[in-house]
């Protein structure tokens, strides 16, 4: 097994209080790994450390054998390391190919003017990532008039524009209805296949993290308190105990 993403460690406190307490995961090459817990576990901090938003405390960061500690977020994607955010991260007032274009362009280290846009740098690229995640109808229409699930699809997009080899997804279903939920996953399934990426996501649906993962690692209070085989986390007695056994429906 080939180790492509570990933090060692991983420490973080805001102002006295511990968001995460010496998190130490590891991401294996091609695998599916899905971080659950509570809110306010600590899962979205987890990411923002692993994709240099925040700063450690203390600890490491290593990605595909390099330390990563301390490296800015541009350059971490540059890397080939790309993640989505929790809440919509795009142009809503640019069309849905702008929004591509345009991370395309940043990809490529060049800056970007309007008058650029509409122009041909990176058309064929941009319409391959559209289809890729089924938007190419939706290619001119603005962004922030989308329905919802459509604006994750475009994130997904802006986030793969960068060739990730390994992608981080906060929470890709929230906010979705059931039937959007079911064509997310799907996407990020054969996306994930089709790419050959590794997949480090987070997800409040149980049904979901089931349905995917090849492994699941459980934080609470900012702790890792398991991690390994879907199978083994339910057997768990301190995963029931503190989170699958509470009563907010997500068992
Ligand atoms: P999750 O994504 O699991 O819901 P978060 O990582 O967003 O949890 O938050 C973990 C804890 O850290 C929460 O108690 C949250 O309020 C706190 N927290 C997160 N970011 C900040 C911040 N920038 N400043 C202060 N507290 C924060
Ligand atoms: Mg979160």
């Amino acid at each position: 097994m080939e180790t492509v993403l570990e933090t060692k460690g991983a420490f973080k406190a805001f102002e006295g209080f511990v968001a995460i307490r010496d998190v130490s995961i590891d991401l294996e090459k091609g695998e599916k790994h899905a971080i659950i817990g509570p809110n306010g576990a600590g899962k979205t901090t987890l990411f923002n450390l692993i994709t240099g938003h925040l700063e450690l405390d203390s600890g490491s960061v290593n990605f595909e054998g390099r330390d990563i500690t301390g490296t800015p977020p541009h350059r971490i994607v540059k890397l080939g390391l790309a993640r989505s955010f929790q809440r919509i991260n795009i142009y809503p007032r640019m069309t849905v190919f702008e929004n591509v274009q345009v991370a395309l362009i940043a990809r490529d280290g060049r800056s970007f003017h309007l008058f650029t846009l509409g122009h041909s740098l990176n058309r064929d690229e941009t319409a391959e990532l559209l289809e890729l995640v089924g938007l190419m109808a939706e290619a001119e229409e603005v962004a922030g008039e989308l329905a919802y699930g459509k604006q994750k699809q475009l994130e997904l997009a802006i986030a793969l524009a960068s060739h990730p080899r390994v992608l981080l997804l906060d929470e890709p279903t929230a906010g979705m209805s059931t039937a959007e939920t079911v064509e997310a996953i799907k996407l990020i399934e054969e996306i994930t296949e089709a790419r050959g990426l590794t997949l480090l996501f987070t997800e409040h649906d149980m049904g979901v993290v089931f349905g995917i993962a090849d492994r699941i690692s459980v934080l609470h209070h900012g702790e890792l308190i398991f991690s390994g085989e879907p199978d083994r986390v339910k057997e768990d007695a301190e995963v029931r105990r503190v989170y699958l056994g509470e009563s907010h429906g997500a068992a």
